[in-house]
């Protein structure tokens, strides 16, 4: 309508310029510039094609994401199906005067699937589904992503009605950085007036035009967000995505070889017992990364091989091309020999493999093999930790009498275990807090821990020395040795000392 009525009034003044025997053409000139500022502004400013929503065909809204696509997370997806069934079931809840649900937020780590959840969830109410993330509604400009809160959930009605759907679901990542605390930010006025009109948008959520809509929001820094988002009848319902346990990490990686060809000798459990701490994200590239590496081998399957060094490059990256000089590599050898050693003593069958060859930061490391996942540290097992930190750095002072540079992570990684102690009670200080316990009783304290196991550390060394320099002769040789080498190596098995390389 409006396009007409701009058209017949450019004619009508073409006609009256003429008529008046003036020259049309500065006239249309200067209208075109203005046509082409509004459409910059359009398209650069104002508007936002949120990128799943034009990009895609009509059959695309709904994701094919399912729950059974998402390993693990078992409590994550009750919570969510029983908050979707609530929506499902209207009639029921309706009649029980439970009031409508219009936002879920999913609080987690990065990489643990909440995308994955808000994607399945829109699969299971077969609702039409919007991304956006928080960045994209903020611009210098003030208003513009009030503007864009606006147009994304009107779109979300008119793309449901257009397909035929009942229900959307609005995905909103970073939610911290749209919702966080109001006031807080140097340019408040956009950011505050972009959280306002998305409540007045959540607010607002009825089942309008036969579309109902729910908003799921994002985000892994829960606590910067305002608490008006939090407050019942906005992000009623907050489900945790956590990194996933053992069992949850063997099904994300049965899910994410489910299309490629494993070598029957490639155990996933084993594999999820080696892989604590990772979230989905480092699972499914953990995989992707191995089936990259069989094929620039040529291979057809994965093997075990390609799997073990998959996790070395997820852990500490790609190979670097880093060459050293004979003596600095016979001195990782002797420091990565060092933490194997203080490990094995320490917790028989805890070292997973043991190797010089260097990636990312780390000029060699030892990763440790797969065990159970823990919740609680006790004091022993944090001071055998310290010690194993610190095996590297006192082995090299043991064979060439002083220290190198090399050994700064693991002092950190020492130095923070031994803080922890302290922190939580289970020092010789007893319950304290740090804030009204005087410096230097906590610093006596911590040097004390470090001293005693900096003592226990030399002790095994000393005592076990020929066989340090034996096993980092042979780790010389072969860059790196598998955890049942080396405890043959350390047992001095009369096979391994057959196939021991000479320093
Ligand atoms: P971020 O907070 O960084 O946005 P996210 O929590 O939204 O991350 P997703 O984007 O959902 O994480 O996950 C990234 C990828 O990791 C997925 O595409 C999928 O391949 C894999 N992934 C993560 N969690 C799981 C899971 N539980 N099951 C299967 N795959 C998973």
């Amino acid at each position: 309508m409006k396009k007409e009525v701009i058209f017949g009034v450019g004619a009508a003044l073409l006609v009256f310029l003429v008529k008046q025997g003036l020259d049309p053409v500065p006239f249309f000139l200067l209208a075109g510039a203005m046509w082409a500022l509004h459409y910059y502004l359009r398209n650069r400013g104002l508007e936002r094609n949120f990128e799943t929503l034009e990009s895609k065909g009509e059959g695309e809204f709904v994701p094919h994401v399912s729950f059974a696509d998402i390993g693990g997370q078992e409590t994550a997806k009750r919570e969510l199906v029983e908050a979707l069934d609530f929506l499902r079931e209207e009639e029921r809840t309706k009649a029980l005067g439970i009031r409508p649900l219009k936002g879920i937020l999913l609080t987690g780590p990065p990489g643990t699937g909440k995308t994955l959840m808000a994607k399945a969830a829109a699969h299971y109410m077969d609702s039409v589904f919007l991304a956006a993330s928080g960045s994209e509604f903020i611009e210098m400009y003030a208003g513009v992503g009030a503007q864009r809160v606006r147009q994304l959930f009107s779109r979300a009605r008119r793309l449901a009605q257009k397909i035929g759907k009942n229900s959307a679901i609005i995905f909103l990542d970073e939610l911290e950085v749209l919702g966080g605390k109001r006031g807080k930010h140097t340019s408040h006025l956009e950011y505050d007036q972009t959280l306002n009109q998305l409540l007045v948008e959540m607010d607002g959520l009825r089942a309008e035009d036969g579309v109902r809509i729910l908003v799921i929001g994002a985000t892994n820094r829960a606590d910067l967000l305002d608490d008006a988002l939090l407050r019942p009848g906005r992000f009623d319902r907050r489900v945790q995505v956590d990194l996933p346990a053992k069992e949850g990490r063997r099904k994300i990686l049965e899910i994410h070889t489910r299309n490629k060809p494993l070598a029957r000798e490639v155990d996933l459990e084993k594999v999820a017992g080696e892989t604590f701490g990772f979230s989905g994200a480092h699972l499914e590239s953990l995989v992707n990364e191995a089936a990259i590496l069989s094929f620039r081998k040529g291979k057809e399957e994965i093997g075990l091989e390609e799997m073990e060094e998959a996790l070395d490059k997820v852990l500490l990256g790609e190979r670097t091309d880093k060459r050293l000089r004979r003596e600095e590599l016979e001195r990782v050898a002797i420091h990565e020999t060092g933490h194997a050693l203080v490990s094995e003593t320490l917790r028989p069958g805890s070292v997973g493999t043991l190797t010089i060859i260097p990636r990312g930061k780390a000029l060699g490391f030892m990763r440790p093999a797969g065990e159970e996942d823990r919740s609680l540290y006790t004091k022993k097992y944090m001071e055998e930790q310290i010690a194993i930190c610190l095996g590297g750095a006192v082995a090299e002072e043991v064979i060439y009498g002083e220290r190198s540079t090399g050994a700064a992570n693991d002092l950190e990684q020492a130095a923070r275990l031994a803080r922890n102690i302290i922190a939580t009670g289970l020092s010789s200080l007893g319950v304290v807090d740090e804030e009204y316990t005087p410096k230097d009783r906590i610093c006596q304290e911590f040097q004390k821990i470090m001293d005693s196991q900096v003592k226990r550390v030399t002790g095994i060394i000393e005592e076990k020395r020929d066989r340090l320099q034996q096993v980092a002769g042979v780790l010389l040789g072969e860059e790196k040795i598998s955890g049942p080498k080396l405890r043959q190596l350390l047992a001095l098995d009369p096979e391994a000392e057959a196939t021991r390389t000479p320093a």
